[in-house]
């Protein structure tokens, strides 16, 4: 198939065709990333001053266009005017945090031990080690976040922020929002007097236009948020270049939620009430809502289910990002719903018009079933949960056991009553996930220095790294050590004088002091 030359958005609300943008030729993959590689050789991106210039005017320039953009980004997504207000703002944010970083050296992890000649068994040379930027980064916008995670989102603030040149293929449902901003993120480059071509846009809806970017000689690392299948198919395009390149793939979860005895009776309506809440927000496209939640079998679990059942199927249609993850997700809950074992309570929703709508709802099945068959542990992405009845801890914990990597779990649990039961399922959460959040539901994700988004495979390709929160700069650095070096020869933040004040280890101890 060829692919179309030009990308037109659709307004998930209506349904009417909005903006259309050109497309980016295949053919024209391979001199943008030369380009790329070109502006990684220029002295200005080592720049330290200038790259930080350069994330927080754009963050300005997002935050002074922010009517026009919000306006396109609902027209683009269907998301309402609330969330579009503070994706925005979190995306200026995390900019300027990043731009907080890099002025603090934090991102460089400096470590220094000295020379030490009375070593054992023998003496140790002067071993000076820090993070240097990878090179050219291909990022792939996710569709969800079309400000957070697209075109001037964490994954390219990040790789900005760490000195790697970007490319970015913008989500291609999103043509005019990915646009718009990138003339943003165009501009504040060039103001810092950074090489124009530190960062491309990407816009196109092919398979092969994704790939030509993993491909292109000059990438040295990919980010992406999506789908399982398609960050598979780019970390498999990755392993298979004569030189193969990391992808920091963030994909598919359940993020699994146990929900006790205990915790039902302590305090079951307010966690029914966040839990439709969790799955109803964003009409439930987050790469963190909760999928599977796990609720005690008995009459309480049972109360419990129906009121989340009517909640859910008391809330208006809510409208989806497009018509294939509408689509999508009506498909699979018309055949879940005929599964054995599955108990759906009347007709799964119907696509509904104007525009791509689905209604939310949440079907239940045994925990032993869900432990048994992969295929009800599958992510299904939009306003739907599985409630999953388990009868006895034993059961709750070879549950758990069966799931396979995740972003985020959760556990809502009686503190007073179930501590042993509480530290048990805690450590098994953990054993599965990157994040494990106590008492609420994992849906928002604070950027900060501690978060972790990330998880064991298939949640991610890279579980040790983060694609959110200031150490997601790792991803696009690599560790180098300097042994012996005279001081003139080496970069600046391992000079003994330390002149930039950063923090550093030397000889095992934190300080900002020079040597
Ligand atoms: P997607 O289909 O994975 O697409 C994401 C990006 O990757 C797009 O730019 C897409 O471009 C590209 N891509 C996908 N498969 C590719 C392949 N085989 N080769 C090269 N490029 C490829 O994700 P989506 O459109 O955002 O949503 C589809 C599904 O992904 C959802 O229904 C949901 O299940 C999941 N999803 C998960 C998350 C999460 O955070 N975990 C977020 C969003 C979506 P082309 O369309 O041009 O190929």
């Amino acid at each position: 198939m060829t692919p179309s030359s030009t990308l037109t958005a659709v307004d998930p609300r209506t349904g009417e065709p909005g903006e259309s943008r050109p497309a980016t030729p295949i053919a024209a993959i391979d001199s943008l990333a030369a380009a790329a590689a070109a502006a990684f050789a220029d002295p200005a991106l080592r720049d330290v001053a200038r790259r930080a210039h350069a994330l927080r005017d754009v963050a300005a320039r997002l935050r002074a266009d922010g009517e026009r953009l919000r306006a396109r980004f609902q027209a683009e997504s269907g998301l309402p005017a609330g969330r579009a207000a503070g994706e925005l703002e979190r995306t200026s944010g995390q900019l300027e945090a990043f731009a907080d970083v890099i002025e603090a050296g934090d991102q460089l992890e400096a470590i220094i031990d000295r020379a030490d000649p009375q070593a054992v068994p023998i003496p140790r040379p002067d071993l000076r080690r820090m993070l240097v930027p990878i090179g050219p980064v291909a990022v792939f916008g996710a569709s969800n976040f079309p400000f957070a995670f697209g075109v001037a989102g964490g994954d390219v603030a990040a790789a900005l922020a760490a000195g790697c040149p970007v490319l970015v293929k913008g989500h291609p449902s999103q043509p005019g929002v990915n646009a718009l901003v990138a003339e943003h993120v165009a501009a504040g480059i060039a103001s810092a007097g950074l090489p124009s071509a530190t960062f491309a846009l990407v816009q196109g809806g092919s398979a092969e236009l994704g790939a030509a970017l993993v491909q292109a000689e000059p990438v040295r690392a990919v980010a992406f948020t999506g789908s399982t299948a398609g960050g598979r198919a780019l970390f498999d395009v990755a392993a298979r270049r004569p030189l193969p390149i990391p992808v920091y793939a963030e994909m598919g979860s359940v993020n699994p939620i146990v929900v006790t005895a205990g915790a039902i009776a302590a305090r079951g309506d307010a966690i029914a009430a966040s839990l439709v809440t969790a799955v109803t927000g964003a009409a439930g496209q987050l790469c963190t809502k909760p999928g599977v939640v796990l609720v005690p079998a008995g009459a309480e679990g049972d109360a419990w289910c129906a009121d989340v059942a009517e909640r859910l199927a008391a809330s208006e249609p809510l409208v989806m990002l497009n018509e294939r993850m509408r689509d999508a997700l009506a498909t699979q809950l018309e055949q879940l719903a005929r599964q054995g074992g599955v108990r759906a309570d009347g007709a799964a929703p119907r696509p509904r018009g104007p525009g791509f709508r689905l209604s939310a709802a949440a079907y239940q099945v045994a925990a032993s079933q869900l432990a048994r068959r992969e295929e009800l542990r599958e992510e299904r992405f939009g306003p739907f949960v599985l409630l999953a009845r388990y009868g006895s801890d034993e059961e709750l914990l070879a549950t758990i056991a069966s799931f396979d990597g995740q972003l985020a779990t959760g556990l809502h649990a009686d503190a007073a009553t179930e501590r042993e039961l509480a530290a048990r399922v805690a450590d098994a959460l953990a054993g599965r996930c990157g994040r494990l959040v106590f008492d609420g539901f994992p849906t928002g994700v604070a950027v900060s220095w501690a978060m972790q988004h990330g998880g064991p495979y298939p949640a991610t390709t890279a579980p040790g790294e983060t694609s959110v929160g200031m150490t997601a700069t790792r991803r696009f650095l690599r560790p180098v050590c300097w042994q012996d070096a005279p001081q003139a020869l080496l970069p600046p933040p391992l000079r003994d004088a330390n002149p930039a004040g950063i923090w550093r280890r030397v000889d095992g101890r934190l300080t900002r002091d020079g040597i």
